[in-house]
């Protein structure tokens, strides 16, 4: 049975009715945060610690939360005892709120605020009596980077670092090693070769894989592997790779100049190949752009 309200931004509406925009980033991006609160005889416990937590997590994501604990505290109150729940839980989550999709957030944003009351949560009697078994699994949260998943909430901070750096992309270093952009993969030319991380746990890119075709076609010294980060200090180029980045050359890391600080000839040549391929393979008539 589902609950009879749900809490939805300020007001109690009907379960069926409490929808939430296809764009809020807690769907697009996973960019919000949660708290599940137990109460017992229509009363909470640990009600402060879970707010506390919440407040913690909102910071941490500089997510501003609307409401002050008393309020929290009246609000899920009213929640439970116009559901009937007096032994249950209550599910609260604030995402970001809502706004077209792009990894960095706009500036005054509504976050999106959902309390949802049940009954339950006991554990089953079998469990408390017998005990329950357990596997052990590697700690790889979140490990998976060459899966395209909506849970982006690493990359979306990362981004927005970038835009209040001023910079168009946030390239990731996983133990020394350049791994790929938060929305785009990454190249560097070093002595004249272009390298690029191996598929190893990154995502494999769609436009990397015409880029590493269009450099071996164009008679480029490609390796795919393992980029120390150190090497950008001495890269005579850096270029990104993404859908909608199509190539790009980055020319300044961390205020430092990238090569001339211009883009160079090895992207020049990529971007150009990669437009061919755009026009063969679509007819459409794509204009080089400037660089290229
Ligand atoms: N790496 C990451 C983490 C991405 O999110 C993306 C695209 O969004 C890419 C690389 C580039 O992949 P593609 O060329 O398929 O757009």
């Amino acid at each position: 049975m589902p609950p009879e309200v749900v809490f939805l931004n300020g007001s109690f509406v009907p379960y069926e009715q409490a929808v939430v925009p296809v764009e809020d980033r807690g769907f697009l991006f996973a960019d919000a945060i949660y708290e599940v609160i137990r109460c017992y005889g229509g009363r909470f416990f640990r009600l402060d610690d879970h707010l506390e937590r919440l407040e913690q997590s909102a910071a941490a994501l500089d997510i501003p939360l609307p409401y002050d604990r008393a309020r929290w505290a009246a609000l899920l109150d009213e929640l439970i005892r116009r559901n009937g729940v007096r032994d249950g839980s209550v599910y609260v989550q604030v995402s970001r709120g809502v706004a077209p999709r792009s990894h960095a957030w706009p500036q005054g944003l509504q976050p999106t605020v959902v309390a949802i009351a049940r009954p339950g949560g006991t554990p089953p009697a079998e469990a408390v009596e017998r005990g329950v078994k357990a596997i052990t699994v590697p700690d790889n949260r979140w490990g998976l980077c060459w899966v395209k998943t909506t849970g982006l909430l690493p990359n979306v901070l990362a981004k927005q670092q970038a835009a209040r750096a001023g910079a168009y992309e946030a390239l990731f270093v996983r133990d020394g090693l350049l791994t790929e952009g938060t929305s785009s993969n990454v190249f560097v030319v070093l002595d004249g070769i272009l390298y690029t991380h191996p598929l190893a746990n990154i995502l494999p890119g769609v436009t990397r894989a015409v880029v590493l075709d269009v450099a071996r076609q164009a008679g480029l010294a490609v390796r795919e592997q393992a980029i120390p980060a150190v090497w950008l200090e001495r890269a005579e180029e850096v270029i990104l790779s993404g859908t909608n980045s199509e190539v790009l050359a980055v020319v300044e890391i961390d205020g430092r100049p990238v090569g001339g600080g211009r883009p160079g000839p090895v992207f020049a040549r990529l971007r150009e190949g990669y437009l061919a391929r755009v026009a063969a393979e679509t007819g459409a008539a794509v204009e080089p752009g400037p660089g290229a």
